[in-house]
This record gives structure tokens, sequence and C-alpha cells, in this order.
């Protein structure tokens, strides 16, 4: 959009943000969804969109409004801070703002109310139902069943070699590329499009407007393509919801952990698979011509080398939980006390250290790298390991079902793929809560066996064990 048009769109975004906060805390809003809830002749979806609007209700009218609006000017000033201070890794410039972050967030989880732990009235935000205890229930045994894959394959698997993707990219090629990758998954750009900024995400309007954004370096052709698949596979879900569920305001994902299960299978599930690539590499080689003689097996080995890394959004799918269950640790710990906020670096190292074998050389390639914590979003981090949990556990349900699906994608037919993300995930939106969709789909809980097998089963592949 315009440059020029900055200030206009702020003050409009600014002003009807205020309109719809002052009618979502409303007493009239109050009334209508008390009327509701006695009504028993309403439609699923209604229902909830009642229990949905009733939550969210209850959370914003839980915080004194002056709070809130002396939170917003803190944390731009700490987000700016934080810019500052990860620029030239200074993390004492960045403390004070810290401390204040967490100290928001812990009157946050009061106001909004907990059970067992402060950090579960947070992480109702973003993944509803999930609690502290299950968070450590799943944590614990996968850290040292992953950390041992780890060494596995670092002791005695072969490494792929990936020298085969190095070179220089021209963008706009890449740009066409990121645009056919979108088309193969199925994005419709008849409800979307595609534009370049520096981080990209994608934005819901609604499931008829489902704008993906991108990045591109030339270095490399793979950041930009794997970035593509990850956003496209959010854009899926926001495409997939049911129409009418825009206006019931469940046009969204189940929780912020499903939205990125998403993305992460068609990221990582299937665009790092063998099947992926084996019709991949045709359409790689239209672009890149370079590659018109690379092995799809070459290829699908070298976009899954396991390198334990400092920076979490550089990490492959093996290591990348244990980047989270670092995060997880500290802001549970940041939250009741047990772990305070000058202590972070020292402890951020440690941590690091003891589950990937790297030191950081300095605070912003550590402790100062994410901006969560900067805008006083703690409880957020669990949402990405959920993520590849669930995708894993859909995953293994999919392909019981559609029992000739690898076939199916080599030979470029993502279709019966997507149709059973469709029919199972995307339509529903947030009609039901995380842990009822995974229940209903796959007939048991959360189960974090399907995670483990699935990278079990690929690396030992991949590194020929
Ligand atoms: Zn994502």
């Amino acid at each position: 959009m315009p440059r020029r048009g900055v200030a206009t769109r702020a003050q409009v975004s600014g002003k009807l943000s205020k309109m719809l906060f002052e009618l979502s805390v409303s007493d009239e809003l109050g009334r209508y969804l008390e009327q509701l809830e006695e009504r028993s002749n309403i439609s699923l979806e209604e229902t909830a969109s009642v229990r949905e609007v009733r939550k969210q209700y209850r959370r914003r009218k839980a915080i004194p409004p002056e709070l809130i609006e002396e939170f917003n000017i803190a944390r731009s000033k700490s987000q700016a801070t934080w810019a500052e201070a990860r620029r030239t890794s200074d993390f004492a410039l960045f403390l004070p703002h810290l401390k204040k972050m967490v100290e928001y967030a812990r009157r946050f989880a009061d106001y909004y109310g907990y059970e067992d732990h402060p950090y579960d009235g947070l992480l109702e935000e973003y993944e509803p139902g999930m609690t502290s205890v299950q968070l450590r229930q799943i944590i614990e045994p996968l850290r040292g069943e992953i950390v041992r894959l780890i060494r596995r394959l670092s002791d005695q698997g072969s490494r792929p070699d990936s020298s085969l993707l190095e070179g220089t990219f021209d963008i706009d090629t890449q740009r066409r590329l990121a645009r056919r990758a979108l088309k193969v998954i199925g994005y419709d750009f008849d409800a979307g499009s595609l534009d370049d900024v520096p981080h990209p995400f994608t934005t819901a309007i609604a499931p008829g407007d489902v704008r993906v954004t991108n990045r591109y370096v030339d270095a490399a052709f793979t950041p930009g393509l794997f970035a593509a698949l990850h956003e496209g596979g959010h854009a899926l879900y926001d495409q997939g919801m049911d129409e009418k569920l825009f206006h019931l305001r469940l046009a969204r994902g189940a929780s912020y952990g499903v939205h990125e299960s998403q993305s992460r299978m068609i990221e990582n599930v299937v665009g790092r698979s063998r099947p992926f690539w084996m019709f991949f590499q045709p359409i790689l080689a239209e672009f890149f011509p370079q590659f018109t003689h690379a092995s799809p097996d070459d290829l699908y080995r070298a976009v899954n080398v396991v390198a334990p890394s400092l920076i979490r959004v550089e990490a492959d799918e093996v290591t990348y939980n244990l980047h989270i269950m670092l995060r997880i640790e500290i802001e549970t710990g940041l939250i009741d006390g047990s772990i305070t906020a000058a202590d972070l670096p020292r402890r951020w190292n440690e941590t690091i250290e003891r589950y990937l074998s790297v030191v950081p050389a300095n605070d912003a390639q550590g402790v100062l790298q994410d901006v969560h914590w900067s805008m006083g979003s703690l409880g957020y981090f669990p949402s990405y390991m959920l993520g590849n949990l669930y995708a894993a556990q859909l995953h293994a349900k999919l392909r019981d079902e559609v029992t000739d699906l690898d076939e199916r994608i080599a030979s470029g037919n993502l279709r019966a793929l997507v149709d059973w993300l469709r029919e199972n995930v995307h339509r529903y939106g947030a009609v039901y809560p995380p842990t009822e969709l995974i229940q209903r789909i796959t007939g048991s809980p959360l189960d974090t066996s399907h995670f483990m097998r699935y990278i079990t089963e690929k690396y030992a592949d991949v590194y020929r064990l």
C-alpha cells in the first residue's frame, strides 16, 4: 500500500480499533450473550460463536482499560528498545523493558484467572485448553528423544550434501517460482495475492481474501520457496473455511497451534518429502535450468540437513522443537518468578548448549533474537511446537485414509491431500476447540509419538542409518 497513506491509514485504523474495543466490552454485548446462552434452538456454529465471543468478552473485560493503555505505551517503547538492543547485542539496554513486560504479563494472567499456574491464563489466548502441566508432560519425554536422535544422526548418519543448492538466484525468477509453488498446493489466486515483505506472513481478511507475503534472498532459492509453502499452508486453511463462519467470528484457526500445523504440514511434511521432490524437481528446473540434471533424491536429502543452530527461525525440523522448549521453560519461569529477567542470558546460553551443543557468541544470537517477549507476548511460543506435533498426528491419520497419498504427491496430484485437510480441518475454522478437533479427526488426544515416529523414520532415511 502507498507509503504516503500510512498516517491516514493509522488514524482510521486506530479509530476503528477503539470503536471495536468499546463495542466488544459493552454492557449491550454482555446482555446479548446472556440471552443467547439461554437459547437451545441455535446451530452448532452459532453455539460455537457464542462460546468464542463470550470468552473474548470475559478476557477483554477482565483487564482495566487504563492498564491496557499503559501497557500499549510501554510495549511500543519496549519493542523499539529491543530492536536497538538486538542490533547492538546489548541485553542490559533491554532488561528494564523486559522486566516490565513480564510484570504486565503476570498481572494480565492474574486478571484472566487460572487454576494451577499463571502461565495457563496466558496460554488460553493462543492454545485454549492447554496448560503448563500438559506442556511439561509433552516436553519432558520428547526433549530427551530428540536430543538422542540428533546425536545418532551426527554420530552414525551420512550427512546429505547440500552444496548442490548453492548459487545465485535471480529474485524475480524466485518470485515466479513461489507463485508456481502456491498454485501447485492449491492456493486460489482469485481469493488472494502474493507480495514482497521483509518478514513473511499471511493475512486473512475473509475466506475470499487471504493474502500471502514472502521474501527472497539471492544467495539461495530455498528460503523463499519454503517460506512460500509455509505461508501457503496457512493460507489454504484460511481460504478453506466455510464462508458462513465469517460473520460468526469463527473464520480463523482453532488455535495458533492448529494454524501452525497447517503451515508445517505443507512446508515440511509435504514440501520436504521425497514424493514432493520427485515431481517438483522438473518444475524447479523450468525456473533454474542448473537443476535440469539434479536427481530428485539428492534434492530431497539436501533440503533436509539437520544442523544444530543458534537461531530458531533457521532451525530444521528435528532441532526446531528444542528451541521452543527452551523458550517455554524460560517464560514459565519468568511468569512464576522462579527465573529472573536479569538471569536470562546465562540461563539461555547454558540451556542451548545442553540441548544443541552450540553457544551464542553474543545475546543478539541468543536471548535477544525473538520479538515476542519485547511485545509482552508470553505464552505464544508453545503454538510453534504444538503445530509440529499436530501436523505429524494429522498426517498419520491422513495416510491411513488416503493410502496412495505418496504416489499421488509424487505424480504432482495434491488434490487428495488438500481435500482431506479441507474436509477435516479447514472448513471448521474455530468451531471446535483444538483438543476437540484433534480428537474428532484422529480419534485420540494429542499424542507426541506420531511426531517422534515421523522424524525418526524420515531422518533415518535421509541420513541412511
Ligand atoms: Zn507460521
